[in-house]
């Protein structure tokens, strides 16, 4: 599995619009998630969750415009939110980040799914985790990669996100 973290992507590698010229159009950006969910089996790359729904691509080298297939890996709605933590912190404010755990990042995800799909509470897997001393969210990518991230109960403000967390609950 590839090692999970807190971060994002990086906005410094943008070219600009003027030279987005060549980015697939939108049926085309379809047709690579496809291959790629594909070709990854569609298992998450960083916990292992298997799902033909919801599941997403991350970037790997941060560029968004680097849509090469080297370039792209599956994710699933907790890791995608990891790794896209101003979505996740800020926007939907349902990841929570930590200083210290007793497990790594990939492990703190396997182990919230399963214990949440059993009904348990937040509080209960945070004890669980060995979650301790939480910190704010700061725009900064060293900061964060020590950092350990745990996806609240929490519904989010947009539906999608609390529809494609509840999906890996229930499974
Ligand atoms: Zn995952």
């Amino acid at each position: 599995m590839k090692k999970l973290y807190p971060t994002f992507s990086s906005s410094s590698k943008y070219r600009g619009p003027s030279q987005n010229t060549s980015r697939p159009t939108g049926t085309d950006l379809s047709t690579l998630l496809t291959e790629v969910l594909k070709r990854d089996n569609y298992d998450c790359s960083y916990c292992g969750f298997h799902a033909e729904e919801w599941q997403t691509l991350i970037y790997l080298d941060g560029d968004s415009t680097n849509n090469a297939k080297s370039n792209l890996t599956t994710a699933c709605p907790m890791c995608n939110l990891i790794l896209n933590a101003p979505l996740g912190c800020k926007v939907e404010s349902i990841v929570e980040l930590y200083e210290s755990s007793r497990y790594n990042q990939n492990k703190i995800v396997q182990i919230t799914r399963k214990m949440r799909s059993q009904g348990k509470p937040d509080a209960d897997i945070i004890r669980f985790l060995g979650l301790k001393d939480k910190v704010p969210f700061k725009m900064n990518k060293e900061y964060l990669k020590d950092l350990f991230a745990f996806v609240t109960s929490w519904k989010g403000s947009w539906g999608g996100v609390e529809e494609s967390l509840a999906f890996g609950y229930k499974q």
